[in-house]
C-alpha cells in the first residue's frame, strides 16, 4: 500500500535554500518513492517559491488564517508534489525566509510559522478536498506548530493523522512570549507543559517534540547528544522522556545532483578511477581563488571550507590557525556566509597570506562544487553538528573531509587512525577539541597524509566508495511511518 506523508518544512532546493534542511527536505520525495511512500512537500509561498515553483493552481482558500487570508498552491518540483502556502501577509516581502535583508529576524516569526503549522494540520485533517494523506513530516520549529494544531484542534479530529517531528539543529528552537499564545487560535488546554507551553513561553518545537509520535534526528550520535544538557539546550529533559521515540536517521545527498561524473559546474568530470582528472579542477580552483598555482601539486593539499559564517561552525578558531595552516605547506580556499566580524578576521588572514589563502564573502551553490571537486580536503570544524552535508559532498567528489568528532560527522567519516589504515578503510581525518591546539594537530595529520600519496589516493577512493545515498536512510524512514501509520489504525 502506498503511504501518503505531507512533508512540511519552511525550505526546500531546488526552490528555497539557506541550509542544509532544504537539502534534506528537496532529496526526500525522491528517497522515500522506491519504498512505497508518495511525498508531498508544503512550503510557505515566500516570493522565490513562488517564481520558480513553475505552474500553480489555486485548491483551498482561507478567509482568516490565524486572522490573514490564505490561499493553498498545487504544483510540482520534478516529479514530486509541491503544495504552497500563499499568504502575501506572511510570505511577501523581501529578504530571507525567517528575517529582513539584513539578516534580522522578522518580529512576527511567531505568527508567521504558526499559521505555516495552522494550514498544514488543515491540510493534513481534511480540510482541502482531493488531499489525503497518512502521516505528517514535520521538519524544525518552523513546520512543527503543524503537530500542535492535529493535536488540539484539527479540522476533522476523525481524520487526525500521527507526525513525525525531525530536529536538523537544536539549537533554533522557535521560542515565543507568552502573549503570542493568545493569537494561536488553539484551545486553552494546550497551554500546558504536554502541550505548546515552554519556560514560560510559546515553544514551537518544543511543542513539536512532546505532540509527534516519533521525533528523529538527522544522526544516530546527535541523538544521543541532544539527550545531554550540553546538546539538548534546555530540551534534552523532553527528549529523554521520549525515551525510545526519539532516534537518529542520519542523512543521506543527493547523488544525481552531486556526481563528479556528471557534474555540469565542473571543468573536468571524473571518477575514483580517474583521479588526475582531479587536477583541472584543483588548477581552476587555484586561478578562482587567486592562490599560488602548484602545477605539480609538490605542495601541501588545498583545503577548502564551505560554510555559514557562525560560531556553530568553529568559524571563530578559523582564523587562529591560519598562520600555521600555511606554514605546513598547505592553502585554503574558503566560501562562506554569516557574521560579519568572524568574516573580517578571515579576511584579514587572507590578507596576511596572499596567494596561500582566498576568501570568497557569499552564497554560491555552483562554486561549492567547484571547490569540492577540486580542493584535496574539506575542513570542518563544527563545534556541533547535528548531521552535517559539506563532509559527505566532500566523500563523494574525493575531497577527504577533516571533521571535528561531534555528531554526524563522527558517524560519517572514518579517521585515518593506524587500524583504520591497516584494515584499508579510512575515509578521512577526526579530531577533537574545536580550539587551536585541535585544529593545528588535525591540519598537521592531514598535511603528511597528503605527502603519502598512495595512502591518500586511497582514503580518497574509500570515500568515494563509501555510500552517501538515501538508500539505507530512506528505508529507515519509510519503517519508522509503516509503524506509526499501524499503530493509529
Ligand atoms: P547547515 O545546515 O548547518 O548550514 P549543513 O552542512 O547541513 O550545514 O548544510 C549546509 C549546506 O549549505 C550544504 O549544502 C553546503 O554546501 C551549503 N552551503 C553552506 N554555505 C554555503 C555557501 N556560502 N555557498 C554555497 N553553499 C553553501
Amino acid at each position: 500500500m502506498t503511504l501518503n506523508v505531507l512533508s512540511v518544512a519552511s525550505e526546500a532546493v531546488p526552490l528555497i535554500k539557506t541550509g542544509g534542511l532544504a537539502d534534506v527536505a528537496g532529496a526526500l520525495p525522491a528517497a522515500l518513492a522506491p519504498h512505497g511512500v508518495a511525498m508531498t512537500t508544503m512550503l510557505p509561498g515566500y516570493p522565490a517559491v513562488i517564481a520558480r515553483a513553475g505552474k500553480l493552481r489555486v485548491v483551498h482558500r482561507w478567509d482568516s488564517l490565524l486572522g490573514e487570508p490564505a490561499r493553498l498552491l498545487a504544483g510540482a518540483i520534478g516529479a514530486n508534489k509541491l503544495l504552497v502556502l500563499d499568504a502575501p501577509a506572511y510570505f511577501t516581502r523581501d529578504g530571507g525566509p525567517y528575517g529582513d535583508p539584513a539578516g534580522k529576524d522578522w518580529p512576527d516569526n511567531g505568527r508567521r510559522f504558526a499559521a505555516f503549522g495552522r494550514a498544514a494540520a488543515d491540510v493534513a485533517s481534511g480540510a482541502v478536498k482531493g488531499q489525503r494523506f497518512d502521516l505528517v513530516h514535520a521538519h524544525d520549529w518552523q513546520a512543527a506548530m503543524a503537530l500542535a494544531y492535529l493535536r488540539y484542534a484539527p479540522f476533522d479530529p476523525a481524520a487526525r493523522v500521527p507526525g513525525v517531528m525531525t530536529i536538523h539543529n537544536m539549537a533554533f528552537q522557535g521560542w515565543f512570549e507568552a502573549a503570542l499564545f493568545d493569537r494561536l487560535e488553539l484551545p486553552r488546554g494546550a497551554w500546558s507543559i504536554e502541550g505548546v507551553e515552554s519556560y514560560g513561553g510559546v515553544g514551537f518545537l518544543k511543542a513539536g517534540l512532546q505532540l509527534a509520535q516519533m521525533v528523529t534526528t538527522v544522526s544516530p550520535s546527535y541523538a544521543a547528544e541532544i539527550r545531554t544538557p550540553e546538546g539538548g539546550m534546555g530540551l534534552d529533559g523532553l527528549i529523554v522522556s521520549r525515551g525510545d521515540r526519539s532516534r537518529g536517521v542520519v542523512n543521506g545527498i543527493d547523488i544525481a545532483e552531486w556526481n563528479p561524473a556528471t557534474d555540469p559546474a565542473l571543468a573536468a568530470r571524473f571518477t575514483a578511477r580517474t583521479l588526475g582528472k582531479r587536477a583541472a579542477n584543483k588548477r581552476a580552483l587555484e586561478a578562482e581563488f587567486g592562490l599560488d598555482p602548484d602545477a605539480n601539486d609538490s605542495g601541501g593539499p588545498l583545503f577548502i571550507v564551505i560554510t555559514r559564517l557562525t560560531w556553530q561552525k568553529g568559524m571563530d578558531v578559523l582564523p587562529e590557525v591560519l598562520d600555521h595552516l600555511v606554514g605546513n605547506g598547505a592553502r585554503l580556499a574558503l566560501l562562506g556566509s554569516g557574521d560579519a566580524s568572524l568574516e573580517a578576521a578571515l579576511r584579514s588572514g587572507a590578507a596576511r597570506h596572499p596567494g596561500r589563502i582566498g576568501i570568497r564573502v557569499g552564497y554560491d551553490e555552483a562554486l561549492s562544487h567547484r571547490m569540492q571537486a577540486g580542493g584535496d580536503a574539506i575542513l570542518v570544524p563544527s563545534r556541533f553538528e547535528p548531521c552535517g552535508l559539506t563532509q559527505l559532498y566532500g566523500l563523494r567528489y574525493g575531497c577527504v573531509p577533516v571533521v571535528s568528532r561531534t555528531g554526524g560527522l563522527a558517524d560519517t567519516v572514518i579517521d585515518a587512525n593506524p587500524a583504520a589504515l591497516a584494515a584499508g578503510v579510512a575515509t578521512g581525518v577526526q579530531f577533537s577539541g574545536v580550539n587551536y591546539h585541535g585544529l593545528a594537530a588535525a591540519i598537521g595529520r592531514t598535511v603528511a597524509l597528503y605527502r603519502q600519496p598512495e595512502q591518500w589516493r586511497r582514503i580518497q577512493r574509500n570515500g568515494m566508495a563509501s555510500d552517501v545515498s538515501w538508500s539505507r536512510s530512506g528505508g529507515e524512514y519509510a519503517a519508522i511511518y509503516r509503524q506509526l501509520v499501524a499503530e493509529a489504525a
